[in-house]
């Protein structure tokens, strides 16, 4: 929190938040260092780590990732573009998305770029293009299912029975036809699951994990040699948003992983992951400034720069992805209960429904116009993700490192003019 303070003051003596720039994203480039070191050492060899760039594909953070050792993980042709503007290689990214076109699959696999199938749709469709590009270097997989279960977020749970995503393990005799589906094709190297996410126990996650594992062993059973090679666990791991506490931390899911599915560390498999949220949700916050502030039915309301623009889950779904604010003074004090009274507060945004709120009946410091509100853990699917509402323009971002003396802190994203909004339309 005290580097936080201190980030809040930098930004306010640079002047970088005023009437044009009113929210801004802070990227802390040292804690995501910390965060990437904390992953390899709770997950060495065999382990390979990708981002999931749709936790926040800008691109000078893809490229700081990269810079540590990461590699990407992206779902779409846009995220593949950003990544390879980041400077990741072929054999560095790997290409999910439940909708892959035929020229995103052709892309793919022409220029080595792994892939994990969906369905069997996609697989007749694949079929095809490893004939054409027999040279392919392509590491190709199917993404299983296992049905394992809910978390507590229906929207963001991938391995519910009817999930939208990967091949049903559980249905039919799905299980035997996969079986199959290897023996035909050699080339079928790697199997994945993402079977966690926000809300989700991390002994839920592993039971999946165990599934896949369970099946790669079957499957290599089966074809009579090690055909699988790669084991790909997806990322998932959810995030504490209710302080600063990193829990559960990578060490833990490591921990549980451990107990329940051993041979993933037993260096049988080359393991790949994909975390997002866990890596940079903790290490940005966005920091907005109150332009007024009322009271009405006995409650206070700040109103600021951040809403469902850049907030979107939490403005359309707040019991699901609550967030925590710190309020400031003008000058970048922090706001306590101990030099402010504190009353029933809704933090706003700036669009025009109501739902847009931050936060709604919290008990906060009072704020005041040209006050300060920094909303915590907000460094993943939030200032990096926008939803174009009435075309507020994106917010910049900023990076914070520390040097030898002081904190810097540098742009890495202008927000777009109003110039720019236009040209778009
Ligand atoms: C979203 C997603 C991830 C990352 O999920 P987090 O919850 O951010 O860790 C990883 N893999 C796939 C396939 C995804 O769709």
């Amino acid at each position: 929190m005290f580097k936080k303070q201190n980030i809040v003051q930098l930004a306010i003596k640079n002047n970088i938040l005023n009437d044009e720039v009113t929210a801004i994203g802070v990227s802390d480039f040292d804690g995501l260092k910390q965060t990437v070191a904390d992953l390899n050492s709770a997950f060495p060899d065999p382990f390979f780590h990708t981002f999931a760039v749709k936790a926040n594909a800008l691109v000078e953070i893809l490229r700081e990732l990269k810079s540590l050792g990461m590699g990407a993980e992206v779902a779409s042709p846009g995220e593949l573009l950003i990544a390879q503007k980041a400077g990741f290689e072929s054999n560095e990214t790997i290409f999910d998305s439940p909708a892959k076109t035929l020229s995103d699959l052709s892309q793919c696999i022409e220029h080595h770029i792994s892939i994990n199938i969906d369905n069997l749709q996609e697989l007749e469709r694949v079929d095809h293009l490893k004939a054409k590009f027999p040279d392919s270097k392509s590491i190709i997989g199917f993404r299983i299912n296992p049905q394992s279960g809910s978390g507590s977020i229906s929207s963001t749970s991938t391995a519910t029975a009817t999930s939208k995503f990967g091949y049903a393990l559980a249905d039919g005799n799905n299980r035997e036809q996969l079986m199959d589906i290897y023996k035909q094709r050699p080339w079928l190297t790697s199997l994945h699951t993402h079977s966690g996410s926000q809300g989700c126990e991390l002994e839920l996650m592993a039971l999946g994990i165990k599934e896949l594992v369970l099946l790669a062993e079957d499957i290599n059973q089966y074809v009579g040699f090690q055909q699988i090679k790669q084991l790909d666990i997806g990322g998932g791991l959810p995030v504490n948003f209710a302080s600063d506490d990193v829990n559960p931390s990578f060490q833990q899911y490591a921990d549980v992983l451990k107990q329940t599915v051993p041979l993933l560390f037993s260096g049988k498999y080359r393991v790949k992951t994909e975390f997002g949220r866990a890596i940079t949700a903790k290490n940005g916050f966005i920091l907005t400034r109150v332009e007024y502030t009322k009271s009405m039915g006995g409650r206070h309301i700040a109103i600021t720069h951040a809403g469902a623009q850049i907030l979107t889950r939490t403005a359309f779904s707040p019991n699901s992805w609550p967030l925590r604010v710190s309020c400031f003074d003008s000058k970048g004090q922090i706001r306590t209960e101990e030099n402010t009274e504190t009353v029933q507060t809704d933090v706003a945004g700036p669009c025009c429904f109501a739902g847009d709120l931050v936060c709604e009946d919290k008990l906060l410091p009072k704020l005041e116009a040209n006050d300060y509100v920094l909303i915590h853990d907000t460094g993943g699917y939030y200032f990096s993700n926008h939803f174009d509402y009435n075309s507020l323009p994106r917010v910049s971002v900023y990076a914070v490192r520390e040097t030898e003396h002081a904190l810097d802190i540098s742009c890495i994203r202008k927000q777009d003019t109003l110039e720019q909004v236009l040209a778009r339309m």
